[in-house]
This record gives structure tokens, sequence and C-alpha cells, in this order.
């Protein structure tokens, strides 16, 4: 008898793992919340099931998906209301299980009749009377709650709630994991001041573009553009300032630079443009992103403003015959030709 009965919590904790694993795994968090109902429906059985996701920073809690009798209920977006189960089990950290919803609702809410008709009640006809909420929690922090709930009474007992705790610590990782991919992700292309490609992201790009044909790459400019006296306005207003330079000149560059034009943060305050050229309107471009940082007004106090210039170097994209260095190189030269010509000028190789 002792003997089944570790083999059967043997088998349970398998089971339990081969879930967590199958759920971690998961990066896309599409997927996840999909593999998720399906694998804690192998382990637990359930009529609803809820994944609610709470945002600290704007102390929010929004269902991310609800099944109900195997039908996707698309509740996307739709906020969760304040003084509910959900709300109660998020703010406290805390598990609720119960088995009588009738006679057990007061110890987490106040009004169950009111709670009822506010809460989103997609069939009336039907109330769950068992249900358990377990908070998703990583490093001390809420990132969630998960919620299954049985139309019927005493459907849930002690070694389920710990069944499902040990679940919503897995999908806990599964969440931080496809965060965390995200943010590495974000690094490794954009730069994280301005928010345009970054150095390695932004040669990537020039890479690609080196293998299509000769033809489309004949087409191709690189400019590099580097503000002006830009350690002046460091010395003299601050690196904050001097960093919203950066920020406000980045994003007007790329206001002004045509649909299929790229810009990169190359480095300090240097970015990097590759020009795509259609009957010389390179030109144009670059005199317009010339012109309007010239007029760009940057507020360094209340009603108190900055003007920068920037020169830029131009060169011909030249993959036949060059090196992607020795192009640079190129546009590089002619930058500090504008530089030695008074700055605030495009400088064509
Ligand atoms: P020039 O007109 O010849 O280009 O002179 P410059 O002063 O712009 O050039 P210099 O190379 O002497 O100075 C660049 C300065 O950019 C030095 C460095 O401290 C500053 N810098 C580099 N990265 C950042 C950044 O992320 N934020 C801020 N605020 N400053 C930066
Ligand atoms: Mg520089
Ligand atoms: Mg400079």
């Amino acid at each position: 008898m002792l003997d089944k009965n570790y083999k059967m919590l043997y088998e349970q904790n398998q089971l339990i793992y081969k879930i967590g694993q199958n759920i971690i795994s998961n990066l896309n968090k599409k997927d996840i919340f999909k593999v998720i109902a399906e694998e804690i429906k192998n382990i637990l059985n359930y009529d609803i099931i809820q994944i609610i996701v709470y945002n600290e920073e704007t102390k929010t809690y929004q269902y991310q998906l609800v099944i109900e009798e195997d039908e996707i209920i698309n509740l996307n977006s739709v906020d969760i209301c304040e003084g509910g189960f959900a709300s109660y089990s998020i703010k406290r950290k805390e598990d609720i299980l119960i088995n009588d919803v009738e006679n057990q609702y007061y110890r987490y809410i106040d009004d169950h009749d009111k709670y009822l008709k506010e809460k989103f009640n997609w069939r009336a006809e039907k109330f769950t009377k068992s249900l358990m909420f377990v908070p998703m929690i990583i490093k001390d922090k809420v990132v969630g709650d998960l919620c299954i709930q049985k139309y019927e009474k005493n459907a849930f007992d002690l070694s389920d709630l710990s069944t499902f705790k040990i679940l919503s610590t897995y999908i806990a990782i599964a969440l931080d994991n496809s965060s965390l991919y995200k943010k590495v992700h974000y690094n490794a292309n954009y730069d994280s001041l301005t928010g345009i490609y970054n150095r390695r992201k932004i040669i990537e790009n020039i890479n690609k573009l080196k293998e299509r044909s000769d033809y489309e790459c004949e087409n191709y400019y690189i400019a590099m553009m580097d503000i002006d006296n830009f350690k002046k306005i460091n010395d003299v207003y601050g690196h904050i300032i001097g960093d919203k330079v950066l920020v406000e000149s980045a994003s007007l560059i790329r206001n002004l630079i045509g649909p299929e034009d790229i810009v990169g943060r190359y480095g300090g305050e240097e970015f990097i443009i590759i020009l795509k050229n259609r009957n010389n309107n390179f030109k144009d471009t670059l005199e317009r992103v010339r012109r309007g940082i010239e007029q760009l007004s940057i507020e360094i106090n209340n009603d108190e403003y900055i003007n920068i210039t920037v020169s830029i170097g131009v060169a011909k994209f030249d993959v036949k015959n060059m090196t992607l260095e020795e192009n640079i190189a190129l546009a590089d030269k002619s930058l500090y030709k504008a530089k030695n010509l008074g700055k605030n000028i495009v400088v064509y190789w």
C-alpha cells in the first residue's frame, strides 16, 4: 500500500516536472499561455482557467487568457476589478482555495453579489463553486495570478493546491525568461539611450546590403555624422543635457531620413546613416538633416534653449571594390574635411 502511494507520488512529481520543463522551454509569450493552459489540464481538472498578468509599474492587472470548457474567451486587455479574489491574491501574495464560494467568499471579499455583478461575467447561468488562485512570484515580485475553477463544490484539495503552486512557480520563471529574452534581444540591437540601432546592428544591416546584387548596392551611400563641439555642451551644461541632445538629435534624424534609409549610433556623438539613393535625392536628405539639426531648439531649463550643429561626411557605398571598413574610413575622411572647413556642413567624397 505504502509502495503504491510512493509510486503515485513519484509519478505525480515526474508529471509536474515534465510540465514545468515544457512551460519553461517556451520563450515565446503567446505560446507560453496556451502551453500553460494545456499542460495544467494534464494534471488538474478544471472548467475555467484564467491567467492574469500584473503590471507592477502601472499597478494594473489584466486577463491574459481565459478558457472556459475548452473555449478561449477573448478578454484581452480587460482590467480586473478591484476587490475581487484576484486582487486579494496579488496584493497579499496569498493563495486562495475555496470549495464552496457562497459560504466562504467573505474571508476574501466584502460583497459577493456586488463582485459578481461587477466582474466580467461571460456566462451568467453557470457559477463556479470551487476555485483556486495562486500568485506567480519572481524574486519577491508578483508578475501575475493563476486561477482555476470548477462548477461543482469541493473540487480541489490541498494536494491540488500544492501542485498548482509548483506550476505557478514554473510559469513565473517562464514569463520572466520571456521578458529577459526580450530585453537581451533589445540590448543586442538598439542603443539604450537613443533607441536607434546600435553599432553592431547597423553594421549587420550594411552587411545585409552587401549580400544583395551589385546593381542595388550601387545605389547606397554611407554618411558619418558628428555633433559639433559636443564636449563643450557637456562641460557647460552637464552630461544630462548632453544626453538629451543625443536623444533629440537621434529622433530628429530618424524623422528626417527616408523610409528606406537607416540610422544608428556609431559611438559617442557619432551617428551613421545608410541612404538609399534615387535620382541623387540622398543629397537633399542629408541637407535636410543638417538644417533640421541646426534649427532644433533643445530646452535646457524653463524657457532656456540651446542650438547645435552637425558635420556630415559622405561616401558612396562601394561593395565591389572596398571592404566595409575602407568604405566607412572614406566617409570618415569626408567628415574630417567637414570639420576642417569650419563644421555645420555636408562633405561628399
Ligand atoms: P568636434 O566638433 O570636433 O566633433 O568636437 P567635439 O567636442 O564634439 O568632439 P570630442 O570628440 O572632443 O568630444 C566628444 C564628447 O562626447 C566627449 C565625450 O565625453 C562625449 N560623449 C560620448 N558619449 C556620450 C554620451 O553618451 N553622453 C554624453 N553626455 N556625452 C558623451
Ligand atoms: Mg566625435
Ligand atoms: Mg563632435
